[in-house]
């Protein structure tokens, strides 16, 4: 067994990874080639494209929204065909983000007929390939915190098993998190569990201790500009905050030089600082990423060992929203198979 087909292997939680950025990139083809729909082939590859210096992703969230979502067997489809992906790859839990005020005030798709076609999606997908799944309803910061509260409200209405907590996504710069700390609090009050993008786009690390002193969330999502306040870093690694990062985020890729980018990317640096951070996937196809390239980047580019990688797998355990009884038996079970796992690796790291 070589290194990917190791990474593939071993067991693994997804805990950061958006919906829409998660759709098959043969689904959005087809999705958006609907008629009604006005993308012609080539608009489509354009709309998908990735370069080097990848501009990001959120363009395609927004088209998906506003242009290409017709109704809740869309949003079925698209968690279905994520999770059937993970499983293949060793994942055996996720964690999955929605941004539910961009499907229902822009695709017409109303709050609780989104989620329950994500949970029968979930339910599905746990039938046929063993994964299970919880959905993180996710405040969309371009917005108004008037819509993050509003949002909340609809979580409060139409409780659900596994809607599980909050989380808060697209553009940080210019939306900082303290405009959204009634939803926080409200999220918080209804028994939520929390968690935020913040210190992404190079944005001040400011924004992670907001995040965790006035939005109280339990772990954070990127968070890599922690690393400029050493005493916030210091204080992230004694509470056990588990960050949630990605190693294909396009703001590095754009701006650190290619020759540079795997030194001085901050995840490298990270659990340097004593941080705990677990690998994810965000956008999959639209980053061309899935969770084997995903682990094996954390090898191959930023230096890690297996010793850390084991390291990363019991963290996302730590971080993810299941009960805690549930913790310890993952744990072990995760530990036994990872090292069966590396006794039959042809590697000697
Ligand atoms: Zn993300």
């Amino acid at each position: 067994m070589d290194l990917a087909e190791f990474c593939r292997a071993i067991p693994k939680v997804e805990l950061h990874v958006h919906l829409l950025g998660a759709i098959r990139l043969q689904t959005l083809a087809e999705l958006a080639q609907r008629q009604g729909t006005g993308y012609s082939p080539g608009e489509v590859d354009e709309l998908a494209r990735r370069d080097a210096k990848p501009k990001g992703v959120l363009h395609i969230l927004r088209a998906l929204e506003q242009r290409i979502l017709r109704g809740p067997e869309d949003l079925h489809r698209i968690a279905y065909e994520y999770l059937e992906d993970a499983a293949s790859q060793g994942v055996r839990h996720a964690e999955i983000f929605w941004n539910p005020t961009g499907t229902a005030r822009d695709s017409g798709i109303p709050y609780a007929a989104g989620a329950d076609a994500i949970l029968a999606a979930f339910d599905d997908a746990k039938h046929d390939h063993g994964i299970s799944a919880l959905l993180i309803p996710s405040i969309d910061r371009e917005g108004t915190p008037e819509e993050a509260a509003e949002m909340v409200e609809w979580m409060i209405a139409h409780r659900r098993d596994r809607i599980i907590g909050l989380g808060i996504d697209y553009r940080e710069t210019d939306h900082p998190p303290e405009f959204f700390w009634k939803a926080y609090r409200a999220a918080k009050r209804a028994g939520f569990r929390l968690t935020a993008h913040a210190g992404e786009f190079g944005c001040h690390w400011r924004n992670v201790e907001t995040a965790i002193d006035l939005l109280e969330v339990e772990r954070i999502d990127h968070g890599y500009t922690v690393l400029d306040n050493p005493a916030l870093a210091r204080r992230c690694a004694e509470r056990g905050i588990i960050f949630t990062v990605v190693p294909t985020n396009s703001y590095y890729l754009r701006t650190l030089e290619p020759a540079r980018w795997a030194i001085d990317h901050p995840i490298r640096r990270m659990p340097q600082a004593g941080l705990l951070i677990h690998p994810n996937t965000d956008d999959p196809p639209l980053h061309r990423v899935d969770p084997q390239r995903c682990w094996t980047m954390m090898v191959e580019d930023f230096g890690f060992d297996l010793d850390d990688l084991r390291r990363f797998m019991l963290n996302g355990i730590v971080g993810a929203f299941i009960p805690e009884d549930d913790k310890r038996g993952l744990a072990a079970t995760f530990s036994a198979e990872y090292e069966r796992l590396r006794a039959d690796l042809d590697i000697a790291a």
